[in-house]
């Protein structure tokens, strides 16, 4: 087995910097636990490229590196500008246009087709990150906006978007999407990301895909909209998991607000027992430079000590020039902060699952048990990963396995804070198994004699039911 000690997973976005079989291998083998491709660049061949080269990787270190694949979204563009842009000042006014056309000073084209329906006078416009701010002066409520310049700046073409105070009425899964949920599809990935999300019935709508393609990929609610923020609850329990896409998010909300959400998103997250996702930022200053800022590393160090499942990196590894350098970082500020911080048996309470009473109370009996007996392994047998998630959102000291015949499963508890799956599909009796399982892991070096040890599996085990019974022992 690839041995890697981070309980906390780092998520890598894959581009022109990391897609070289060499460096990605090096990447996977310093502490990438899941390979995000993100559908806003890059061509289906160059994507096609790098999850064959994920999956070559695998088989040769004999690792479960996941695969993210984001799905845009509803992401509003400017368009091409004339000579790539040009400076606006305050007090400017600019006119946009929904007709394509190249840009000028005079009239800009943006790629939504109802802006002018959706917006009100008053209404704030941020390009670029928010570093350009706009107010919506009128809007002829059919293809024209004019809008005046609160904070100038350069204005370059293609610029992203936000439209924090308008309700937008783009669906969430654009053409665009629809297309890339197939290629995604195709390629069995284990997680599928979708961009601003605003409701539950988003997150629906996609499962609903899905399913009808047959698959099993699961799904990250990204959080980076107000409408998000007000349905954190449901959204979170219609998703398997969710990204706090702080990019986005601190554009959309005043920036000052999102530290607080994202402790509050990952309280809920453990709360449902759903890996979570801090992104975007973590190591900026690694793009180009061979070590992080100190306040980067704080941002790193507080995710982790906050209880995030994977911190994530975007620019960092996609077009930086230091990704493996900065994998080999950002491992080692999660490996001192685990050895160090108080991050341990911090759930506090668990959304009851009536059909899941007795796995639930199972997983939670098992993680206090640990504590108490120090157990170096809680081990568990799944096929769905339930229990892995659930074991997880304990987040136990001891290490988590969690050993089943889905090889489809494997890949996707990557995300999962502490959890190492490992395939096995010999199911003779309770007693064979547990002992082939001790066998195993102490042939791995995982476990080793004298340790403490806590087995979950479902009695009879060969009918592969819920976990119903626990075994503590003595390796
Ligand atoms: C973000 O906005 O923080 C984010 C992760 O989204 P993307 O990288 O897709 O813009």
């Amino acid at each position: 087995m690839h041995k890697l000690e981070n309980k906390t997973k780092i998520v890598a976005t894959l581009g022109p910097a990391s897609s070289n079989k060499a460096v990605l291998k090096t990447m996977i083998e310093s502490g990438v636990n899941v390979c995000r491709i993100n559908f806003s660049h890059g061509s289906y061949e160059a994507h096609q490229e790098v999850i064959n080269t994920i999956h070559e990787i695998n088989d040769e270190l004999n690792s479960n590196t996941g695969i993210l694949t984001d799905l845009q979204g509803p992401k509003i563009r400017i368009g091409e500008l004339k000579d790539n842009g040009f400076v606006i000042n305050d007090g400017d006014i600019l006119n946009f246009t929904t007709d394509k056309i190249i840009g000028t000073k005079e009239l800009i084209y943006i790629n939504y087709k109802d802006f002018p329906k959706d917006v009100k006078p008053g209404e704030k416009i941020l390009i670029d990150d928010g570093k350009l701010m706009l107010e919506i002066l009128e809007t002829n409520n059919e293809d024209k906006v004019r809008a005046v310049v609160l904070h100038g700046g350069n204005l370059s073409s293609k610029k992203g978007v936000n439209l924090p105070n308008t309700k937008i009425s783009l669906p969430c899964i654009t053409p665009k999407d629809e297309e890339d949920l197939v290629f995604a599809l195709e390629n069995d990935v284990s997680w599928i990301a979708l961009s601003f999300v605003r409701s539950a019935n988003d997150i629906h709508e996609l499962r609903a895909k899905i399913q009808a393609a047959g698959k099993t990929s699961q799904i990250i609610a990204k959080i980076e909209k107000p409408e998000a923020i007000e349905n954190l609850e449901e959204i979170i329990e219609a998703a398997d998991g969710c990204m706090v896409a702080r990019g986005d998010l601190g554009v959309e909300i005043p920036m000052q607000d999102v530290p607080l959400w994202q402790k509050q998103i990952v309280r809920i997250c453990q709360r449902k027992s759903k890996p979570v996702i801090i992104a975007t930022q973590m190591m900026e200053s690694m793009i180009t430079s061979i070590s992080p800022t100190r306040a980067e590393v704080n941002d790193v160090a507080n995710a982790v000590l906050d209880g995030a499942d994977a911190v994530m990196l975007s620019g960092e590894t996609s077009v930086g020039k230091f990704p493996i350098e900065v994998i080999k970082a950002m491992y080692k500020i999660i490996i001192r902060i685990e050895r160090k911080g108080d991050i341990y048996f911090k759930k506090i309470e668990a959304d009851p699952d009536p059909n899941r009473i007795i796995s639930d109370i199972i997983c939670e009996s098992a993680t206090k048990m640990a504590k108490k007996g120090k157990a170096k392994a809680i081990i568990t047998m799944s096929f769905s990963g339930y229990t892995g998630y659930k074991l997880s959102s304990y987040r136990p000291d001891s290490d988590i396995y969690v050993f089943t015949a889905n090889k489809g499963i494997l890949n996707t508890l990557s995300l999962a804070w502490g959890v190492r799956g490992i395939y096995y599909d010999k199911f003779v009796s309770t007693d064979h198994t547990m002992d082939d399982i001790r066998f195993i892991l102490k042939q791995k070096g995982c476990v080793v004699e004298g340790d403490i040890i806590i087995n979950i599996a479902s009695m009879p085990i060969a009918s592969k039911g819920m976990s119903n019974m626990m075994k503590m022992s003595v390796v």
